[in-house]
């Protein structure tokens, strides 16, 4: 069975490797779905993981199989599985279980072990292959409306997350009624996180390097958000103008705008950090400014990463609800499809070359 492979480690070496095939005894108890994969999304993390910065092989292997947004239709499930059968579009989770006290109970995007599985990423063969086989907790079906765009599950789930701990965490203020947002960054994370808070009636500003009009822009405006270029408005004077925003959502990775976020956060505001800053660059910022800032002003940042199964399952209603209220916007992110497992190089040439893709995706099965 063909995947596509790197061995960690080694810079560009991305190629076409052959994989065992899989079977649902893999997977103990009868719990084991088959799934045919259909689309991968890529992203930042695979170009890094292809550059050597990131990512491990499994035990076994001196390569690692790449692709953690997945969308797929499953073949054959064990029988101990209820609720998913053969022909039901499924997404996969990320990251599995390890040993500390939130893995045992469906937390393992809070794992507080020091090193953790993720298929795709690290220890764990991902999803850009012909079939895969897991465990039914990890799978999440996603209804047959969706399917042109399920491949976005993943990365929604990850703003899901980001979205519902800050909401989690402003129950300290008993009231909380935010009206005002910003994103930081309108890539696939941004325009996704822009969509979430849409969804939940927040006046959104959207920030970009680049000045509009682009496809990016667009995007943001199509949901009655405003896009800004930082080039144009920093950060610190839009909040002047379109705030105070209650919720920041950051979603670049670089850590020059985190800390230009925790300046702009208005009172009581929650600042959320998704963005995985690869480098280790140092920066000068304002401190005593920033945390005086945050000490009268009541703020809170927090970082979040990875995503469990239930925002997979918050992921699925907000897609829903997208196609209702803005109805063919995600198909619009969908950007770049690349034709088939051995089109890698174009795959990964698109990732790293390709300014105006929003998602590459590799067309695995043409059999929709
Ligand atoms: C993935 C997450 C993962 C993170 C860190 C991201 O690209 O979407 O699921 O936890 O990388 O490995
Ligand atoms: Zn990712």
């Amino acid at each position: 069975m063909k995947a596509i492979a790197v061995f960690p480690g080694e810079k560009g070496s991305i190629h076409l490797a052959d994989l065992p095939e899989p079977a649902i005894t893999d997977v103990p108890g009868g719990r084991g779905v088959l799934v045919e994969v259909l689309r991968v999304g890529v992203d930042g993390t695979d170009k890094e993981i292809n550059d050597a910065e990131y990512g491990a092989a499994p035990d076994g292997y001196d390569f690692l199989v790449t692709g953690h947004e997945s969308f797929g239709r499953v073949l054959e499930v064990g029988p101990n599985v209820r609720d998913i059968e053969p022909g039901d579009y499924v997404v996969a989770t990320v990251r599995r279980p390890g040993g500390s006290i939130y893995d045992r109970i469906g937390a393992s995007d809070m794992t507080t072990d020091e090193t953790y599985r993720e298929r795709g990423i690290n220890l764990l063969h991902g999803y850009l292959t012909e079939r895969y086989v897991d465990d039914a907790e990890f799978v999440v079906k996603v209804p047959s409306a969706l399917r042109e765009v399920g491949v976005l599950l993943e990365p929604t789930s990850i703003v899901e997350k980001g979205i519902e701990q800050a909401y989690e965490i402003q129950r300290r203020l008993k009231v909380w009624r935010p009206e005002r947002a910003a994103v930081v960054g309108a890539g696939t994370l941004g325009l996704l996180a822009t969509l979430a808070l849409r969804l939940r009636g927040l006046d959104v500003t959207t920030f970009a390097r680049t000045a509009p009009p682009t496809l990016n822009s667009e995007l943001v405006e199509a949901l009655g958000a405003r896009y800004l270029s930082t080039r144009e408005v920093p950060l610190l004077e839009a909040a002047q103008r379109h705030g105070p925003f209650d919720a920041i959502f950051e979603a670049t990775g670089a850590s020059v705008v985190a800390f230009e976020a925790m300046e702009a956060l208005g009172r009581n505001g929650v600042l959320v950090l998704t963005g995985i800053s690869g480098g280790d660059r140092e920066i000068e910022v304002p401190g005593d400014r920033i945390m005086l800032g945050f000490v009268l002003g009541n703020k809170v940042a927090v970082g979040s990463v990875n995503a469990n199964r239930s925002y997979f399952e918050s992921g699925v209603r907000d897609m829903a609800l997208a196609e209702a209220q803005y109805p063919g916007w995600l198909g619009r992110l969908l950007t770049h499809p690349v034709q088939g497992l051995e089109n890698y190089e174009e795959m990964i040439r698109l990732l790293t070359e390709e300014k105006d893709a929003i998602k590459v995706c590799v067309e695995v099965s043409g059999g929709g």
